[in-house]
């Protein structure tokens, strides 16, 4: 592969568009011309952006704080718009009214056994200007926060997790009525509100140990890049995993300025319990009193204090109160028209509001989007058109909770159905390894993109680059012979936490979700400390990790809107669900396994034989073995999926070149049945309990928020012991794969008419 990387570079860089190589390969879903033509293309777009633009654009974007609402956040809405603009695109904001709560009253202090008040600051630091801006920076708080004034005893409970309540049942410990307090990390932070009060606690403190993201990992900030003793996540604990992401007031429609809102005590994705967010500075005193049960050996952190879980003696007054504002987010929109294909989309988007300055999140995104854009810009005046329209975003709104681009695909939500091919996202970018994530439905496409992209930092590709690390970093042999043997990379499918949830989960549309990641640790993440300073010291300081996350991204965006037929491929796709189908299975056999063992260690004896009466523990009860679930239905269809997939791969390679003798409305209706083949695995009933979540593959968990779980009705229903919806889920997944591969099959049916 280092041999094709080298002949790109050469044959981009000085070799005159006639001489275009025989032995490059055809990409996939052009006719061979047209993939030569597109190869040039795409080589004149990635010489474009530069890094040196990208470090001016986010001086500019970061330079003051720019959180929804704020007068910077509307500056840079602006300041983007005009830029796409001067580009040539046909640009404007789209605003939408959201709910967005900013801290009014914080308090935390403890009035026993001795009194402590949490300071709940963040100083400036004098080498970094822009961390004492204090005037504008919202103060630090976990945004939908339910207001509360509570006091009680407080419990340490590890990072919050439902199997963190499991050990405490073990140690004989309640958080009824008590205030606990988490460690962030291991989950989406609302999760942990939520865990919380489900087992009855009054109040929630989250607090960042050193051991996740301070001084057991390096020098903290400002002499390294880790969170110091005042450093606080902010952050939404908005409960968006079990109802819905954006606007609370408006699930499932666009906030326009006339949208019917639920009055506020209705909005269900509001924390049950006050939550706030705090140092480690300020957790220390309160986690040294606690007395109790000294904490499960993996509860740990590094603080220099015995870990005891409580209750108390500790006890902490919690009272948090916000202004419950109506504020605007201002979506930048920005299009190329398509010319034979306009009415097919390409979507691009990063968000570009921040909690604070927010260099690193979003910011680092936003300037490898905008220098694809401007290169884009470029393209234009040298005579490029895009065949399918092509929309970049900057989004609002991210942080509070997707509300940008929530509101925009359920405001456009029918066009999008209809018109949307592919959203491309990213939300921040730093240096190391393409982290690729998405639909499988891209997978083989994606591997092509990353296969033709430079490293910064070595001389490979950025393929070749992570399929070596994922040798490195592999768990069991299995894998790494997978890794080395199998055609393409694995993609991670998607959980949720940043802007394609709406696109993916809620409107089924194939997304793919891009960064450079792994090589540098922060502990800055939603803090004051995350600016253009710590940016420029400690993470891609050159911005060349930027100039590869355009060129991946852009050129993807490229192929993908210049593409003859949308170059989708269902075989990887196959071959994923059989794997998830293995995974299930597994859960199954292992959690039956589990509960047998553990009934037969209570029948043996084993806890009360081991019972040790100055550490007193509770031996749990007994539990019925799950029953066996019935996962034919998904083999079966996963089969009658994989000849549809076949079909449709030969059919397009005999096809394709042909694909220039093709007129534009036949290969209009074959990209629309492409376009409803990730369609296809919604459900418009969507997820139990969950319906705005219709995607029947991916989801975030319930418990996890960012992670994902696959098959997520089947794979939750067995994991919090519905096990009999699960046997049901399991046939509604089949048939939607079966639906999956019958547009498959028409598609694979139009392209042999073609290839004949
Ligand atoms: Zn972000």
């Amino acid at each position: 592969m280092r041999y094709f990387a080298a002949m790109l570079v050469a044959f981009w860089g000085a070799v005159a568009p006639s001489m275009t190589g025989p032995d490059q390969p055809s990409l996939a879903g052009y006719a061979r011309d047209a993939s030569q033509v597109e190869r040039q293309w795409e080589g004149k777009f990635q010489a474009i952006p530069s890094p040196a633009k990208q470090r001016a654009y986010m001086q500019r974007l970061s330079a003051r704080p720019h959180h929804v609402g704020s007068p910077y956040d509307q500056d840079n809405a602006e300041w983007i718009l005009a830029r796409f603009k001067e580009w040539g695109f046909d640009a404007h904001i789209e605003s939408f009214d959201v709910l967005f709560p900013t801290p009014k009253t914080r308090v935390v202090e403890m009035i026993a056994p001795v009194k402590f008040i949490a300071k709940l600051e963040e100083p400036g630091v004098a080498v970094d200007p822009t961390s004492s801006q204090k005037s504008e920076q919202l103060p630090t708080y976990n945004a939908y926060s339910i207001d509360g004034d509570v006091t009680a005893p407080l419990v340490f409970v590890n990072y919050g997790l439902p199997k963190d309540y499991e050990e405490l049942d073990r140690l004989g410990i309640s958080v009824k009525g008590a205030i606990v307090i988490a460690k962030y990390g291991n989950s989406w932070r609302g999760v942990k509100p939520k865990v919380a009060a489900e087992h009855g606690a009054i109040g929630c403190l989250i607090y960042s140990d050193p051991r996740d993201d301070g001084y057991f990992e390096d020098d903290v900030f400002p002499a390294g890049p880790m969170r110091n003793p005042n450093g606080v996540q902010r952050g939404s604990v908005m409960d968006f995993a079990s109802s819905n992401p954006g606007d609370p007031l408006t699930p499932g429609m666009g906030a326009t300025a006339d949208a019917k809102r639920l009055p506020l005590k209705e909005a269900k994705s509001i924390t049950k319990i006050p939550v706030l967010p705090i140092s480690y500075g300020d957790a220390q005193p309160l986690l040294s009193t606690l007395k109790g049960p000294i904490a499960p050996a993996e509860w740990r952190g590094a603080l220099a204090i015995a870990y005891r879980v409580g209750p108390g003696p500790a006890k902490v007054h919690l009272r948090v109160e916000s202004s419950w504002d109506i504020k605007k987010v201002n979506d930048v929109i920005a299009k190329i028209p398509g010319t034979s294909a306009s009415d097919e989309w390409i979507i691009r988007g990063n968000h570009h509001d921040a909690w604070v300055n927010g260099a690193a999140d979003p910011v680092s995104g936003q300037v490898a989007l905008l220098e694809e854009a401007r290169s884009f810009g470029e393209l234009l005046k040298q005579g490029w058109k895009p065949r399918r329209t092509i929309i970049y975003c900057a989004w609002d709104g991210e942080e509070p909770m997707l509300l940008g681009s929530t509101e925009w695909a359920e405001e456009h939500a029918d066009e999008l159905r209809r018109h949307a091919a592919v959203y491309l996202n990213t939300d921040g970018n730093g240096r190391g390894f393409l982290e690729m994530g998405g639909s499988h439905s891209l997978e083989q496409f994606i591997n092509g993109v990353a296969r033709g992209i430079e490293d910064p930092e070595s001389n490979l590709t950025v393929w070749q680059r992570r399929q070596l690390y994922d040798i490195a970093h592999a768990k069991t042999p299995e894998e790494r012979k997978e890794v080395r043997d199998r055609k393409d990379l694995r993609i991670s499918a998607l959980g949720s936490g940043t802007d394609y949830t709406a696109f993916l989960d809620h409107l089924g549309l194939a997304t793919l979700d891009l960064a450079y990641i792994g090589e540098d640790n922060d502990g800055i993440y939603h803090s004051i400390y995350d600016d253009f300073y710590w940016f420029t010291h400690f993470s891609d300081t050159n911005f060349l990790f930027g100039r590869a996350l355009s060129q991946t991204v852009g050129t993807a965006v490229l192929r993908l809107a210049d593409a003859e037929v949308l170059p989708f491929d269902f075989t990887d796709q196959v071959d994923t669900v059989e794997k998830y189908t293995k995974e299930l299975e597994k859960l199954v056999t292992d959690k039956q396994n589990e509960i047998r063992e553990r009934n037969l260690e209570l029948e043996e004896g084993v806890f009360k034989a081991t019972y040790d009466p100055r550490h007193p523990t509770v031996a749990p009860p007994p539990e019925a073995v799950p029953p066996f679930i019935n996962f034919a239905p998904l083999h079966n269809a996963n089969q009658v999926l994989a000849r549809a997939a076949e079909r449709y791969s030969k059919a397009l390679a005999l096809a394709e070149p042909k694909l220039g003798q093709v007129d534009d409305q036949s290969l209009e209706k074959l990209n629309q049945r492409l376009m409803q083949s990730e369609r296809a695995l919604t459900n418009p009933q969507g997820l139990p309990r969950r319906a705005w979540y219709k995607h029947l593959l991916y989801a975030p968990g319930v418990y996890t928020g960012y992670a994902v779980k696959t098959v997520p009705a089947v794979r939750e229903g067995i994991e919090q012991k519905r096990y009999s919806e699960a046997e049901e889920e399991v046939s509604r997944v089949a048939k939607a794969l079966e639906g999956e591969a019958s547009v498959i099959e028409s598609a694979a049916a139009q392209l042999e008419q073609l290839g004949r």
